[in-house]
């Protein structure tokens, strides 16, 4: 049951800033949104439409049944969740956006990154219920990430934790726009995804058939919705990208085991609608790179289940618990039946696996 009291989330990505209020068991009872103004705009153009759609949802619901606003940003916000250090799709810098926005709205406010928010919308209410250890990879045009650990966001000395996007899994790979080469989001994101289909379009591949026909040969209209809804009807080229991606997202999720050593993964994002189709490539990747794999825990991988409210949800929440005081998991009855990721290990990769760890651990 609702406790009645309601927070209000707002999550600013690079093209919308979707607003709800939030109760207190994670439903979204209001929505608001407007389009984000260009990054060419000022920092005061940003406030203001902010500011617009908090009213908005204050209209619907009534001001006073609401006791905190969370905002949930695309970019560097820092450990004082205060601050945005740096935005890359608005006009922020060094921008104290809490300060400016108490004033305003009149209403207690913190400012978190948005794949915080979302990772802990997942820990609370969707697929990371029950688990003390989550880690969440949201795939987007890029890759973004956070961390939950023992009912906090783990966000790091400064803030910006969780960047795994930029993790290089290739040395001199694909050049990064971070200024790096090999990064992980080019490899395992929406944005590889389109980009490999597009090669194959631009080489006139016969493999790339029914991908021209759904596009009427337009390159430009080529999206990662597209091609994972080929694959959804069975278009092999299709699901020969995603299941590319799905790889890429395997060895990536074996790295952050061997430093994090979560309990389950929570993959989100638009790439993440293409469910086993991505999920099963990652989970077989991730079992053949996982460090000491065949003798050790494996942690599960599963798809996201709140969707595109996952930061407008995780900030509301987060702005209810502003005090920074650890908060216990919503225990799920559900995960009793979800289907956990058990790993088949064939009796040679086990033996070379205990080979392994033995000259790790007693040479
Ligand atoms: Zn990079």
């Amino acid at each position: 049951m609702s406790d009645g009291r309601y927070t209000v989330g707002v999550d600013i990505g690079g093209t919308k800033i979707a607003g709800g209020v939030v109760n207190d068991t994670g439903g979204v009872i209001a929505r608001a949104r407007a389009d984000t103004p260009h990054r060419s705009t000022t920092p005061d153009v940003v406030e203001n439409t902010i500011v617009s759609v908090v009213e908005e949802l204050f209209a619907q619901v009534g001001k006073e049944r609401v006791t905190a606003v969370g905002i949930g940003a695309a970019g560097f916000v820092a450990a004082d969740r205060a601050t945005v250090v740096f935005a890359p799709h608005l006009s922020w810098r060094d921008e104290p956006l809490q300060s400016r926005l108490v004033g305003r709205i009149g209403l207690p406010v913190t400012v978190d990154n948005d794949a915080n928010a979302s990772a802990w919308a997942e820990w609370r209410f969707g697929s990371a219920r029950g688990e003390d250890r989550m880690v969440m990879v949201n795939l987007g045009t890029g890759i973004g990430g956070g961390i939950v650990l023992d009912g906090r966001v783990e966000r790091g000395r400064f803030g910006i934790a969780g960047e795994f996007g930029h993790m290089q899994v290739v040395p001199n790979g694909l050049r990064c726009e971070c200024g790096n080469r090999g990064c992980w989001e080019q490899y395992a994101s929406g944005n590889a995804l389109v980009r490999e289909a597009r090669s194959l379009i631009s080489a006139g591949s016969p493999m790339a058939q029914d991908l021209v026909a759904r596009i009427g040969g337009d390159a430009a209209a080529l999206t990662g919705p597209l091609i994972t809804a080929a694959a959804q009807d069975g278009d092999p080229t299709a699901c020969e990208l995603l299941s590319d991606v799905g790889r890429w997202l395997g060895i990536g999720l074996a790295n952050l085991a061997a430093a994090l050593d979560p309990g389950i993964f929570v993959i989100g994002g638009g790439v993440s609608a293409a469910a086993d189709l991505l999920l099963d490539p990652a989970r077989e990747a991730y079992r053949r790179q996982l460090p000491g794999r065949g003798y050790r825990p494996e942690a599960r991988i599963m798809a996201a289940v709140l969707g595109n409210d996952a930061g407008v949800v995780g900030a509301a929440d987060l702005a209810r618990h502003h005090d920074g005081a650890a908060v216990t998991g919503v225990p799920s009855s559900a995960l009793e039946s979800a289907p956990a990721l058990t790993a088949v290990v064939h009796e040679s990769e086990s033996r070379r696996s205990r080979l392994w760890w033995r000259r790790r651990h007693t040479g």
